[in-house]
């Protein structure tokens, strides 16, 4: 496997450290050749370089089985030109390798349980699902937008379209992952009022028939935003827009209570994929083996899955990081009382012991 790292700033460094030295253990493990290839993306690529995105960066992404990340940015940039933002780096990356499905687990591990935001009998039903996000289309892309000025007064607007080709791809996602898991796909969209979710919603339809073993319904969106809190133990996997995803993936994360554990991946048609924890860089912690690597961890196994195929080798990682959380291992950001507070470099090494 030819994996293109991409550290970026802050705490990426740290944690992706950690987690390749769960990749090259799990590799070793069950037989498989790594190759590694480390690049620059973010501040860091524009103290080196003067851009956020190298193109030796793109170039050696591309010819990677699968591209895992850190996270991006911090204070020292935040007065740089927009143009030459680090984030630009990881939206130029997204764009360059085609990546328009968003994948966002939440899950509840129940050694965390206490962190949930959600009440102790709805927790008891569990949470673990898959928020599947649009990314490249809808709303956040669509022609024609702008300002301008209509009868007098100032005047804003945007288009939320979607082209059949474009839902069929992401719904295919849906499915494919679905059958990874519980085979429970809930597409959520809002066609009772917008035209563009009525093609939406037929796409799905006509789509779940080459997936005849998994289960299809379907929620607006404004319900599944009340659903997520109300029983999320319902939902296997949820697939939808860009604009709605990007809320309710959020939704998602924010209920497990824990932003260090969760992993997320970014999928195009073909090529490779993109893995990355879904916090930022958080210069508060910084350099200071304070970062959770968890969500890294995690995305490791994302990565061993879904651009590899490797599930057997996907769930070792996870059952090593469940044994970890069951030894009461916790960095601060999922302290607890009675529990062990060890640095971040601590929870990689009991993961490694664990594999
Ligand atoms: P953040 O996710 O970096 O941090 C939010 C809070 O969570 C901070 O208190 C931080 O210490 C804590 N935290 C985050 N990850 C943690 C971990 N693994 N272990 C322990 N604690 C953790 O969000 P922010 O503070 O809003 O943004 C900081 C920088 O990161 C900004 O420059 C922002 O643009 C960037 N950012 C990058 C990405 C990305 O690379 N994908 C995503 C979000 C934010």
């Amino acid at each position: 496997m030819k994996i293109c790292v991409l550290p970026g700033d802050g705490i990426g460094p740290e944690i992706t450290d950690q987690a390749l030295k769960v990749l090259l253990t799990v590799a070793e493990k069950f037989g498989h050749a790594v190759e590694l290839d480390e690049q620059r993306i973010g501040g860091s690529a524009i103290d080196a370089t003067g851009v956020p995105l190298p193109e030796e960066t793109v170039e050696a992404c591309k010819g990677a089985d699968a591209v895992l990340l850190g996270a991006v940015g911090g204070p020292k940039w935040d007065t740089l030109d927009p143009a030459i933002r680090p984030e630009k780096g990881l939206l130029g990356i997204r764009k360059a390798l085609g990546l328009f499905a968003n994948l966002r687990p939440a899950a509840l591990f129940p050694q965390l349980r206490s962190a949930c935001l959600l009440r102790p009998d709805i927790v008891e039903r569990g949470v673990d699902l898959l928020v599947i996000r649009e990314l490249t289309g809808g709303i956040y892309f669509g022609e024609p937008r702008g300002v301008e000025v209509r009868d007098g007064e100032r005047t804003g607007f945007n288009t939320m379209i979607y082209r059949e080709s474009e839902v069929r791809r992401i719904a295919r996602v849906a499915f494919e992952a679905a059958r990874k898991r519980r085979r429970k796909v809930c597409s959520v969209d809002k066609a009772n009022v917008l035209d563009v979710s009525r093609v939406w919603r037929e796409v799905m339809v006509e789509t779940a028939a080459e997936f005849p073993d998994v289960e299809l319904s379907h929620m607006y969106v404004d319900n599944a935003a009340m659903q997520l809190v109300r029983d999320p133990s319902q939902f296997d996997v949820l697939v939808t827009g860009n604009l709605f995803g990007d809320i309710l993936s959020d939704e998602a994360a924010v209920i497990t209570g824990s932003i260090g554990m969760l992993p997320s991946a970014s999928l195009g048609e073909s090529g490779p994929g993109l893995y990355e924890p879904i916090h930022g860089s958080a210069p508060d912690i910084a350099g200071q083996d304070l970062a959770n690597p968890l969500a890294t961890i995690l995305s490791v196994a994302m990565l061993l899955r879904y651009s590899l195929g490797l599930e057997e080798e996907a769930r070792t990682v996870e059952r090593a990081v469940e044994r970890t959380l069951d030894q009461g291992l916790r960095t601060g950001d999922i302290m607890e009382p009675g529990k062990a507070r060890v640095k971040g470099s601590e929870m990689g090494a009991a993961v490694l012991a664990n594999l």
